[in-house]
């Protein structure tokens, strides 16, 4: 009975046409405020922290589920990316009453669309977006398609993908969106890594290895407080090197513009993304107080 009630029961709507999730987004729940919560599916953990904080904050509270073909540089990544809807529903029904979206990549590019001119600069190119070519301008248009649709008071937001987030906050400005963009820690598992489906890949003895990640992020903290960026960077890598995992990139950046800093400011940021056999794993920390 006790362990019933604590997995509280909800229920979920799927929508899987634009049409008819906004013929209730935009009579009945017209004045209610709806959070929205983008996801590719393959939920774990750390999306159901995100959901439950903006069930939270919201009188409704929509979550999207869509592989997304034009943020993959890779067609066999698009092809692999895990697919299973109903252990999604199963997991979302856990937090609470969502409403799910499922579009098709008819519903979200129809034949007239046209990618938003906007220049995302560096944050575009510099660390994910330069092992992933064109991977933002993607995230940055099924966002903005997704707000259109959905047209929600609060987007949630993992800082996992900080520079997703950077990059989202950029073209809501850019585009004079009214969405709140609300950034949410990153939901880590006991061990300290940061929780992701790429885990459900790593054997027990990867499971091991992985946590090097944080380690060397924490190890950066530490350094921090004594050395400067490159220097604080140095040794961050020396000490990753140290292990088994292979270093895509280990960079400490400002954390709105993500450039590299020579010196220490207010909320510097690591971010690293490494190879633990062939899974890739990203993760960041924030090395100094925002202020
Ligand atoms: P994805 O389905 O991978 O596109 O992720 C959907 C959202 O969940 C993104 O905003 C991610 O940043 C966020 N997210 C994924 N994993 C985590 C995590 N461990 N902690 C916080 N947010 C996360």
């Amino acid at each position: 009975m006790f362990a019933f009630n604590a997995l509280k029961m909800g229920e979920s709507h799927v929508f899987t046409s634009t049409k008819s999730l906004q013929s209730v987004l935009y009579t009945e729940y017209e004045n209610l405020t709806i959070g929205f919560l983008p996801t590719m599916g393959a939920l774990h953990h750390g999306h159901l922290e995100l959901a439950k904080k903006a069930l939270k904050e919201n009188d409704k509270v929509v979550v999207s589920i869509f592989v997304n073909p034009t943020q993959f540089n890779k067609t066999e990544d698009l092809e692999n990316y895990p697919r299973d809807l109903n252990a999604d529903l199963k997991l979302l029904k856990t937090v609470g009453d969502v409403i799910v979206f499922t579009p098709s990549v008819e519903q979200i590019y129809p034949k007239d669309y046209q990618n938003l001119e906007i220049e995302l600069g560096n944050l575009g190119t510099t660390m994910e977006g330069e092992f992933r070519p064109g991977h933002f301008v993607g995230v940055m248009n099924v966002v903005n398609r997704l707000f259109e649709i959905v047209q929600p008071t609060k987007a949630y937001f993992g800082i996992k993908d900080v520079q997703q987030v950077a990059v989202v906050q950029f073209m809501v400005d850019q585009v004079k969106s009214p969405v709140e963009i609300v950034a949410c820690d990153i939901i880590r598992e006991p061990s300290g890594l940061a929780s992701s489906s790429r885990n459900y890949r790593l054997s027990i003895d990867e499971l091991d290895e992985a946590v090097l990640i944080i380690e060397t992020l924490r190890f950066a903290r530490e350094m921090a407080k004594e050395y400067l960026p490159k220097e604080t960077r140095k040794k961050a890598i020396e000490f990753f090197n140290q292990g088994t995992l292979k270093i895509e990139y280990f960079e400490i950046v400002h954390p709105r513009t993500l450039e590299f800093i020579e010196e220490w400011v207010p909320g510097a940021i690591a971010c690293i993304a490494g190879y633990c056999g062939d899974v890739r794993l990203l993760d960041n920390l924030q090395l100094l107080p925002k202020k």
